[in-house]
């Protein structure tokens, strides 16, 4: 089974800042009892960069995969884009010119994850969060290579990623092509940019697990409520 899980909102609760988001020990003793038994490949698929994904968990044994699989390293795994290495030079200066320009608004918070970047603005208050949203979106068109990047985002953030067909969806396909003997995938996310991964491991026949309150429509067909609730599913995986 290739067991993969996003890391913000599924393995941790969304705190307000990215930097508090750590990995309970419970979660992390599961992750390595997972990665012991010879009936998962487990994976960690997040927006933050492969560096940082890796500091985070600190699990052996798992495949790390950053800026929403761009990078991904692990048992049997080595994996760059090569498209979205060759325009990290335009990323760090669409970087600089966001936080010039929200540099005034409270609470925001310009992360260059080198392949990506994100605009975290949790912290800022609501009244502001249209502005903030419309301040980003003309910086990152004011520059004359913007077609070569795109837009999205997530919870209280926004995010510049190289214009390339890539998603968690084609990281998980990556993957199972790497790891032949895979039979079954599995997913979990909580997020709009888990959507791809969702639909890439149902297309697969796999098991795509939503993480969160059942107002946000999901194309997963499985729910679980909370990261604690992922946190049990892994126990009892564990004992499988
Ligand atoms: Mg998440």
């Amino acid at each position: 089974v290739l067991l993969t899980l996003d890391y913000d909102g599924t393995l941790t609760p969304i705190v307000s800042r990215p930097d508090l988001a750590v990995l309970p020990a419970g979660v992390r003793a599961l992750l390595v009892e997972l990665t012991g038994n010879s009936k998962y490949l487990v994976g960690v698929i997040s927006g933050r960069s492969l560096e940082d994904v890796r500091e985070k968990v600190d699990v052996e044994g798992i495949v790390y995969a950053g800026n929403h699989g761009l990078e991904m390293e692990g048992p049997g795994v080595r994996f760059l884009h090569p498209e979205a290495k060759s325009l990290k030079g335009l990323l760090e200066q669409v970087c600089r010119d966001l936080g010039d320009n929200l540099a005034h608004y409270p609470g925001v918070v310009v992360e260059n994850k080198g392949l990506t970047l994100s605009v975290h603005y949790r912290m800022t208050p609501n009244s502001l969060a249209n502005e903030v949203e419309e301040v980003f979106k003309a910086t990152v068109l004011s520059f004359r290579d913007s077609a070569q990047v795109k837009i999205t985002g997530g919870k209280k953030v926004l995010e510049v990623r190289p214009n390339v067909e890539w998603h968690k969806g084609k990281a998980i396909g990556k993957l199972m092509e790497l790891h032949p003997e895979v039979s079954l995938a599995a997913f979990f996310g909580d997020d709009l940019t888990d959507e791809d991964a969702f639909a890439a491991v149902q297309d697969a026949n796999g098991i795509a697990v939503f993480v969160g309150p059942t107002r946000q429509p999901t194309k997963a067909l499985h729910r679980v409520d909370s990261p604690e609730e992922v946190s049990e599913a892994l126990r009892l995986m564990a004992q499988l």
